[in-house]
């Protein structure tokens, strides 16, 4: 068991811990109160780590694939024996309530393990009596994976499982908002792989465009919104390099009328109000069906109501910025008089410190709303109603998000006739919105360009294809 001091924080650079002149820090969620301090990167730091990277990639790239695998399920299960270390330090940092905080720490180490044991394939695609024609997959270099705030640890261990298993180094960016677990993740992976391999930096809004435009940089694996997204794609054009973006969702579930209701309502509930709703995948457009609408508007705001802030799944809005957008959808509700099922100030109100709200329930606001259209990514949602099932498809559809979408169905037939019409990167069909390292997830649309895990994740975004033909003559 490997010992990690928590109340201090540094870049990981070529295997060593380095400080930075300039220090900032972050804020606990809950209290608004000062976490440590942490290094800004400086240009000369992003300089040294791709130096370091495509040194150690000369022979990472080389190693066996079983090594790899073993050092990342090694790894893995470090990671997993300090479980109530990291449980504390991402409720600190994010704001997430224990269960959750647990939960991606779990994750994150399944995501490790699942993504490593995926066998990288090989293609033959042609073969007669003159030639045998193979494609292979081959490591690109260095990648660049940069993160958002809502669940770093998760979503930086899936892109360095990704990018090692492949035979690359990998540099990781945290959001400014949450670097603490992910340079601590970066430190205790030193005890694991050779210098170079796995490395962290944090810093301001500057290391992101000086790590897209790099081109000691092969790849730049990106998760965070649609407009950055755009930013970081066009930085990328100018030295090619190849770009994976998992961007934002504005998720439709849509529920039909031959469900059980209570069972449904809960598992739709989870969907929309976990983490506060401040997950990409969250149910955001709720389209329940006319004949059970107002049972289940019922049964979800009850489901709701027995949860209070900083409890169960509800987070707080992880930062000012963040809080500020999820208000400002919620006065535009309030505005335009939309009917509430729940939330409003007076539950505001109660609301004494942080960026915590009180979830809110909009009851059939017009599908042209802010609420509808954008991705609030806090805890707000609307509850619209349909009669139609190629009109829900249509309204469901209409939007320029497509990351994901479920669907709650009785029927096995037409479950499978509506999910097969919806514009998502992942739907689930009576099963809530939750991901699998063995399978395939990104987003249509302006939801992403790529996707990350399963054997499909691996080959199309962290290797690169070549061909052999094989005279048999
Ligand atoms: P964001 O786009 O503001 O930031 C994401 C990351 O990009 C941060 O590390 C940030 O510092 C960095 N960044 C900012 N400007 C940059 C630039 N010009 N070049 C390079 N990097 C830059 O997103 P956020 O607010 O941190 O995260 C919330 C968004 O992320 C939501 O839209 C959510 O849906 C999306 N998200 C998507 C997924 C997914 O898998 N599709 C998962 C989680 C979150």
């Amino acid at each position: 068991m490997y010992t990690l001091r928590f109340d201090q924080y540094h870049n990981v650079i070529n295997g060593k811990l380095k400080g930075a002149e300039k220090q900032y820090y972050s804020i606990n969620p809950f209290t608004e109160e000062k976490l440590w301090d942490t290094p800004v990167a400086s240009e000369q730091d992003l300089e040294e780590a791709v130096e370091a990277a495509n040194v150690a990639f000369q022979t990472w790239k080389h190693s066996a694939l079983e090594d790899r695998r073993t050092r990342i399920k090694q790894f893995a299960n470090e990671l997993l024996s300090q479980k109530s270390d990291w449980t504390d330090m991402i409720i600190k940092e994010t704001g997430q309530p224990n269960e959750l905080a647990k939960e991606e720490i779990e994750a994150a180490c399944e995501w490790l393990t699942g993504i490593a044991s995926i066998d990288i394939p090989e293609y033959t695609t042609h073969e007669d009596e003159d030639v045998k024609v193979t494609t292979k997959y081959f490591p690109l270099g260095v990648v660049g994976a940069i993160v958002p705030w809502n669940f770093p640890v998760f979503l930086a261990l899936g892109k360095v499982a990704s990018s090692l298993i492949c035979g690359n180094t990998v540099i990781v960016k945290p959001s400014p908002y949450t670097p603490y677990s992910i340079l601590k993740v970066a430190e205790l992976a030193q005890n694991f792989f050779p210098p170079g391999v796995v490395q962290a930096l944090g810093g301001d809004d500057n290391l992101g465009p000086w790590m897209t435009k790099h081109p000691g940089i092969a790849k730049i694996s990106f998760t965070g919104s649609a407009a950055t997204g755009k930013r970081v794609m066009a930085a990328a054009a100018p030295t090619l390099k190849r770009v994976t973006l998992e961007l934002g969702g504005n998720d439709a579930s849509i529920v039909c009328p031959d469900v059980d209701i209570d069972e449904v309502a809960r598992r739709v509930f989870e969907d929309a109000f976990s983490h506060s709703g401040q997950v990409c995948i969250a149910a955001k457009r709720i389209f329940v069906h006319s004949k059970i609408f107002d049972e289940f508007v019922t049964k979800f705001t009850a489901a709701c109501q027995a949860l209070s802030p900083g409890t169960g799944y509800l987070s707080p809005i992880q930062n000012k910025v963040q809080f500020d957008k999820v208000r400002s959808i919620f006065e535009d509700c309030r505005a335009q008089n939309y009917e509430f099922a729940l939330g409003g100030d007076q539950e505001l109100a109660q609301i004494k410190s942080g960026y915590q709200m009180a979830p809110a329930i909009v009851v059939r606001p017009p599908d042209d709303s802010r609420l509808v259209q954008e991705e609030p990514f806090g805890p707000i949602v609307p509850i619209l109603s349909w009669d139609d099932e190629e009109d829900v498809i249509n309204r469901a559809n209409n939007t320029d998000q497509g990351l994901g979408a479920t669907v709650w169905c009785h029927d096995p037939a037409t479950a499978e006739r509506i999910s097969m019409r919806l514009e998502a990167g992942s739907v689930w069909v009576n099963r809530g919105a939750f991901p699998l390292p063995t399978a395939l997830f990104g987003g249509v649309k302006q939801s992403g360009i790529g996707g990350e895990w399963g054997p499909l994740g691996l080959i199309n975004s962290y290797c690169s294809a070549r061909t052999f033909h094989f005279a048999k003559k």
